[in-house]
């Protein structure tokens, strides 16, 4: 049976941990071809090597720090060079922290705005030679962009802005046959959750079981799944929105 993206090439930015590795390692396992990059060696890129090998194709993981202007050209030859081409490109590399805005300096506003719409920006911008009619640009945003949060006043300014990049691009690039939408998670539980001590990881369940019309926190495949039915072609007359994936919340 032919698989959902079966030949396509798609680079996936941040795909080492959480969400970005379930996004690579499901559109590896429906047939495409993928490219990603972390900033951090260790156990979490080795292993995703490791089971990206087993899943056969033709896939790349390569360190890449999208905060930083360089290594996005970069990270675009790469694409070129591997690939030829890009069928799929999704913005998922982030970065968070809690600061009450008064004492948010300018190096940690420059950091998340950097990390989570710089790049975006730039990625699109530099890969767009590679695509071509029928690509699709997925970003990751955020649910908490619009209802805003508390002491993230930086993170929700770029998630926010995420939305103004995500519908212009798409009208600017729809006459190409290029798609771009936004996916905005609710609360993913990703291994980040393994990490946090078990009274806090319970407390956010909790929190979230009232929250959400799901009673529930969302899981990485939750997530990946609508990220690879943007990309495919069963959405090619979808451009320009954003679709919410938070259980309801
Ligand atoms: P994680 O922190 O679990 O994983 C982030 C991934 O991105 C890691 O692989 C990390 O690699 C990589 N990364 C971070 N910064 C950079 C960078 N500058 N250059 C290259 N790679 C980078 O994040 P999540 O999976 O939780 O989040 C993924 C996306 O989803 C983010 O955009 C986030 O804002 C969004 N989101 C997540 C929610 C959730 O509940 N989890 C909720 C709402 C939005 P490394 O370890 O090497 O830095």
């Amino acid at each position: 049976m032919q698989k959902s993206l079966q030949g396509k090439k798609i680079l996936v930015t941040g795909g080492s941990r959480g969400i970005g590795r379930g996004i690579v390692l499901a559109a590896a396992g429906a047939g495409a071809d993928v490219l990603t990059c972390y900033r951090h060696e260790g156990e979490a890129v080795d292993s995703l090597v490791r089971e990206l090998k087993k899943s056969g194709g033709d896939h790349h993981v390569v360190r890449a720090d999208v905060g930083r202007i360089s290594e996005v050209d970069q990270l675009a030859v790469t694409a070129r060079e591997r690939f030829g081409r890009l069928d799929g490109v999704v913005n998922n590399a982030g970065v968070i922290s809690h600061i009450p805005f008064g004492e948010l300096t300018v190096q940690e506003w420059s950091e998340v705005i950097d990390t989570n719409l710089t790049a975006a920006y730039r990625v699109i911008q530099q890969t767009l030679p590679l695509m071509g009619a029928g690509a699709s640009v997925v970003n990751i945003g955020s649910r908490g962009a619009a209802a805003g949060i508390p002491l993230r006043a930086h993170y929700t300014a770029a998630k926010a802005a995420m939305i103004g990049l995500t519908r212009s691009l798409a009208r600017e690039l729809g006459p190409k046959g290029i798609r771009v939408n936004v996916v905005a998670p609710g609360v993913i539980e990703t291994e980040a959750f393994d990490a946090m001590p078990a009274e806090r990881a319970e407390g956010l369940r909790a929190t979230y079981a009232r929250k959400t019309a799901l009673a529930r926190l969302g899981t990485v495949a939750e997530l990946a799944g609508p990220v690879l039915f943007l990309l495919g072609d069963g959405a090619g007359y979808i451009t320009g929105e954003t679709l919410n994936v938070d259980g309801g919340i």
